[in-house]
């Protein structure tokens, strides 16, 4: 993890390089803010900082401790998280689950709890971080240095740690041995046990606009900038949210409003937009093409409902309700059978692995007309 590949925080990253440089690395400190401000991927670009051999403005990347950082497996170098506790599979430390944790940072270095928990196999389940953990922590850190240079330990959620667990580490974080370095990284400082709180160096973590995650959703997931934007909206500054909704049910209201934009644009026969949203949408996945489509099907399809039954539409604001209520009568007995149609066609062609893009613009071309016929 370099400084650079973490989102944003720009004057954060600016201090923390600058007290390595000049020597004044705290040897306790806590970094603190929301769920996916990236607080624990800077824990991982500090100690890459601090160990890399050929450091600049930024970690190298290439240096054997570098490579060995970013497979998380520096022997200088420390995880701590919590776990879920068992005496059948044998958990009482983070190092029996390190092979999942360490999956679950190659998928990305923004994480939450209740997504970890499920990697732990039970996502309604509270993690612990116990007195097993402290003991193996002093043993890890009482050995000497393997490279000779610092040894850290990155602790991710130290609010997990029950009051015995802390109270066999109090001595370690105030008096650790020589260029050892504790990083606690919290998504709730307030709850982290007093006398853990009081020996740490506190650097606050501003949640991430929802610009920021937006751009950083485009370069690292490739999704259209539509819906990025959506997903960025919905995130709370979180990036871990904000990736993680890529793939939910989120989908559901990204189609709704795609859906919408793309009603609008054939209603109004406007060919240029109408290109560039065929472009949007044909750089999203196959998979999420077809279920656009199978989307755009049943709105058709409650548009007529709401005709012959008159029931309410479900939807999901106001405004999107608004839009298909006015959208409605120009769905009726003249079009519903061709919109049906192309639809379905578009699904098959889309299976067989016809180009999106041609497709697309050509069942748009098709609504062009469709709609007209009131
Ligand atoms: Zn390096």
């Amino acid at each position: 993890m370099l400084f650079q590949d973490v989102i944003a925080q720009k004057e954060l990253k600016e201090q923390l390089i600058k007290t390595i440089k000049s020597n004044k690395v705290s040897h306790a400190q806590l970094f603190c803010g929301q769920e996916g401000s990236g607080h624990f991927a800077m824990a991982v670009a500090y100690a890459q900082f601090l160990l890399c051999q050929n450091r600049a403005e930024d970690s190298c990347g290439n240096c054997s401790s570098c490579v060995k950082i970013q497979q998380l497996a520096h022997p200088d170098v420390h995880f701590s998280f919590p776990v879920h506790l068992s005496k059948t599979n044998k958990i009482t430390q983070s190092d029996d689950v390190i092979k999942e944790f360490r999956e679950m940072i190659s998928q990305s270095p923004y994480i939450g709890i209740s997504h970890w928990n499920e990697f732990l196999g039970n996502q309604n389940k509270q993690g612990i971080i116990a007195v097993k953990e402290s003991e193996a922590i002093i043993k890890k850190l009482s050995l000497k240095a393997f490279e000779g240079n610092f040894k850290v330990l990155i602790m991710w959620l130290p609010e997990f740690m029950n009051k015995e667990a802390a109270n066999k580490l109090l001595k370690l974080i105030e008096e650790p041995p020589k260029k050892t370095v504790f990083l606690l990284v919290a998504d709730s400082a307030d709850k982290i046990i007093d006398t853990i709180l009081s020996r740490t160096q506190k650097v606050n973590f501003l949640s991430l606009k929802a610009e920021e995650i937006k751009t950083n959703l485009i370069s690292r997931h490739q999704l259209s900038n539509e819906k990025a934007e959506y997903c960025a909206n919905l995130s709370d500054g979180n990036f871990h949210k904000a990736e993680q909704s890529i793939n939910t049910n989120e989908n559901d209201n990204f189609y709704l409003s795609a859906f919408v934009n793309w009603m609008r644009l054939c209603y109004s026969r406007n060919i240029s937009d109408t290109i560039d949203w065929v472009d949007e949408m044909a750089s999203t996945g196959r998979e999420q093409q077809k279920e656009f489509l199978l989307f755009s099907l049943e709105m058709f399809r409650q548009c007529i409902i709401g005709h012959y039954s008159g029931e309410t539409l479900t939807l999901l604001n106001d405004k999107q309700h608004q839009f298909l209520s006015k959208f409605s009568p120009f769905i009726n007995h003249l079009n519903i059978v061709g919109l049906d149609e192309t639809i379905n066609n578009a699904y098959y062609h889309l299976e067989r692995n016809a180009n999106p893009k041609i497709l697309l613009l050509d069942v748009s071309l098709k609504f062009y007309s469709l709609l007209k016929k009131v």
